[in-house]
């Protein structure tokens, strides 16, 4: 680590490294990215990895979709000589309630407003899609087959190489520890190896952002809820697509070396607890296997716990800290961060560098919790 840098990176999670990779396309290079553990420890190892445009706000679907747009092409993007492992076997989200299946309709208007290639499937189209699907109790189906899912740890060193080559300097196993201001400023960050001065620090510490924030005084309202997912041993190709409902609350997809990965949506309070529970195991089979009922032939070979970064709208928070100016928060990313990233990572490196973007950044400040303008978002988990 030099004495001092232009900006420094709290967090190597795929916000973190997207945004030191398109601040350093921007010619922005003189750029610390400092993360305590190895990249993608966090969240973004943990996750699911799926990328879907269906989603019920303009907004949520524009920076999936325009993300999407880059995760096709993020080797070439990044010159990666990995494989980030997209697989576009489209999301089947199936809706259980009338009123879901209604909202569903509205959904749809809003995607194919944007020109989202996303549709509505009747049960028997459904059962064609997924022939295993238990469609009792369903009302219908809405599918875009360019939804996805891809590989977290790849996309994650995609961007880190990329920012690297250009001149970013990466500190893994360095935790930040403090902040420090001076009249009204972001001046540097405190960490266990050694202080380093900072005009800029851009915090993506997702679910540790707001102790972080508190080191300049800013109070972010974003906590910490455990979700859990499973894997099951390999199997021969069963089905392409991710099968999710938002009113059951589970999601499961098959990976292109044959496991299934699985989730359900906890109810738990807010914690940072890393632990695995039997309680998640035996409620996450039970659901899916009730939904396609051939996986209950499978084994499960591991489970893991994560977080999610719960803002009180389940979107994402960017803002500047009104004490602390030059210091950026990035989190509330809740259960989609890992789709957004790309174009999130474009709207932030766009600000810093003074360029013009077509979205508006200040849709993501913390004031929208004062005025009431918040992100409603009808197809979140
Ligand atoms: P992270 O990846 O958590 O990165 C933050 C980093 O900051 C961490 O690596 C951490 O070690 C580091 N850090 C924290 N404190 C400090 C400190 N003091 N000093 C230095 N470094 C620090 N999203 C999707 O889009 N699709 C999905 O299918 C999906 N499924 C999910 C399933 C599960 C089980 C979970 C838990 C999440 C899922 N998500 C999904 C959400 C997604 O994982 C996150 O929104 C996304 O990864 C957030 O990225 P990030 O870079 O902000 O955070």
């Amino acid at each position: 680590m030099k004495k001092g840098y232009d900006v420094v990176i709290i967090g190597g999670g795929i916000v973190g490294c997207a945004t030191a990779f398109e601040l350093a396309k921007r010619g922005i290079t003189d750029v610390l990215l400092i993360e305590k553990g190895y990249l993608s420890s966090g969240a973004t190892g943990r996750c699911g990895a799926g990328i879907r445009q269906q989603w019920g706000s303009e907004l949520n679907a524009r920076l999936s979709m325009e993300s999407t747009e880059i995760f096709e092409h993020l080797e070439e993007y990044t010159g990666y000589s990995g494989d980030c492992g997209l697989h576009q076997g489209g999301y089947l989200l199936v809706a259980y309630t009338e009123k879901e299946w209604a909202q569903f309709q509205e959904n749809l208007k809003v995607q194919h407003r944007l020109g989202i290639d996303s549709r509505a499937v009747d049960l028997k189209e459904a059962r064609e899609i997924v022939p295993f699907l238990n469609t009792e109790g369903m009302y219908g189906a809405t599918f875009c087959a360019k939804d996805g899912h891809a590989n977290p740890f790849h996309c994650t060193q995609a961007y880190a190489q990329g920012a690297r080559r250009m001149g970013v300097e990466i500190a893994t196993y360095t935790t930040v520890t403090g902040l420090t201001s001076h009249n009204g400023h972001i001046t540097g960050v405190e960490t266990d190896h050694g202080y380093v001065e900072a005009k800029t620090v851009i915090n993506c510490a997702n679910t540790r952002a707001p102790e972080i924030a508190q080191m300049v005084g800013e109070t972010i309202p974003v906590y910490a809820e455990r979700h859990q997912a499973l894997v099951t041993e390999p199997v021969a190709p069963l089905m392409d697509c991710m099968v999710m409902s938002f009113h059951r609350s589970y999601y499961v997809q098959q990976t292109p070396h044959g496991s299934f990965v699985m989730g359900i949506g906890p109810q738990e309070e807010p914690s940072h607890n890393f632990h695995s529970s039997w309680q998640f195991l035996e409620k996450c089979c039970s659901v899916i296997c009730e939904a396609l009922p051939p996986l209950r032939e499978l084994r499960v070979v591991r489970q893991w716990a994560g977080q999610y970064d719960l803002s009180p709208d389940r979107n994402p928070i960017i803002d500047e800290a009104a004490n602390a100016k030059g210091f950026y928060s990035a989190c509330g990313f809740s259960g989609h961060g890992f789709m957004v990233a790309p174009r999130v990572a474009i709207l932030i490196a766009n600000h810093l560098a003074g360029q013009a973007d077509t979205l508006d950044i200040r849709r993501f400040g913390l004031k929208r919790y004062e005025t009431g303008e918040l992100l409603l978002e009808p197809a979140v988990v």
